[in-house]
């Protein structure tokens, strides 16, 4: 199926490994012009080696944290690839943690790792998709959007700040045939999840595989997601098939979250 994206520059950030890897592997396979970032250069242009052998991918370092670096890769990706029609919000997830264990610099910086690196990168794409009359962001956020998890205080608040921020500027953006969406990731294997399993099992002596199999005994369908699960529900939302759905946060989680609508 062609899912309309083809030669359309996309923007991946966070992208050097895990789930914004497998996205920007799932949009270069589709034909998306494929620009990604993450903090290391020689990291990010290794993930793109991984893509594609061509060269014909940007990979560029980009802190997500720091609105200049935002500014130079966005400004670079469109000197270099065109004008940006598709903006996958992807960045690290803030430490794990209860109310006592953060003071206000914490709290300040979550703040913006998962929230103002949006917020940034999407004043700097918008001008692009409101001259093209089209656009697809996605910002990807966590099941705990849905369903707060109990040690991930900074997660559960911060990300649903930017579930708001998104649902407010989909109203105005709709009219322009621009989609603004976010996905609640499920439990997912990358190596983030297989280092948090090593320390625990370290910590606890649990062995490794029980470790893991405790983290997804809450999930009905008893598994880890693979990255590319959740890439091809990104790849879904910045298609041309996902043209009337703007808004919404698309659950991608083996049915973790609870709750019916
Ligand atoms: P990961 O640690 O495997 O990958 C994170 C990526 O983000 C890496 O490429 C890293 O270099 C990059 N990165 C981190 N901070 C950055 C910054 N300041 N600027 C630019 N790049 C930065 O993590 P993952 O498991 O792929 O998770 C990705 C996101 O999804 C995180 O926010 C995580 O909290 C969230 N999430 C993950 C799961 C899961 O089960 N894996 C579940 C729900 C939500």
């Amino acid at each position: 199926m062609d899912m309309g994206i083809k030669g359309k520059t996309a923007i991946v950030t966070a992208a050097s490994k895990g789930i914004g890897f497998a996205i920007a592997n799932r949009l270069y396979s589709e034909g998306a012009k494929l620009a990604i970032c993450s903090r290391s250069g020689e990291n990010i242009s290794a993930a793109a080696r991984k893509i594609s052998d061509k060269g014909d991918i940007l990979a560029l370092p980009c802190d997500v944290t720091d609105y200049s670096s935002i500014k130079d890769f966005v400004s670079r990706v469109r000197s270099e690839l065109g004008p940006i029609s598709i903006l996958v919000n992807n960045a690290g997830g803030p430490p794990a943690g209860y109310f006592e264990d953060f003071d206000d610099e914490a709290w300040l910086r979550a703040f913006e790792l998962n929230f103002l690196s949006a917020v940034r990168a999407i004043r700097e794409v918008l001008p692009d998709m409101k001259a093209n009359h089209w656009g697809r962001i996605v910002n990807m956020t966590s099941v705990s959007v849905k369903q707060p998890i109990d040690n991930l205080i900074l997660s559960n608040s911060i990300r649903l700040a930017l579930i708001g921020m998104a649902k407010t500027l989909s109203n105005q953006l709709a009219p322009l045939g621009i989609t603004i969406n976010n996905i609640a990731t499920g439990l997912t294997k990358t190596q983030r999840i297989e280092n948090l399993a090593m320390r625990k099992s370290t910590e606890t002596g649990i062995p490794i595989d029980d470790v893991l199999k405790n983290m997804v005994s809450d999930v009905p369908m008893k598994r880890f997601a693979r990255p590319v699960e959740i890439a091809d529900a990104v790849l879904f939302l910045v298609s041309e098939i996902a043209s009337y759905i703007t808004g919404i946060t698309l659950q991608v989680d083996g049915g973790y979250v609870k709750f019916v609508l």
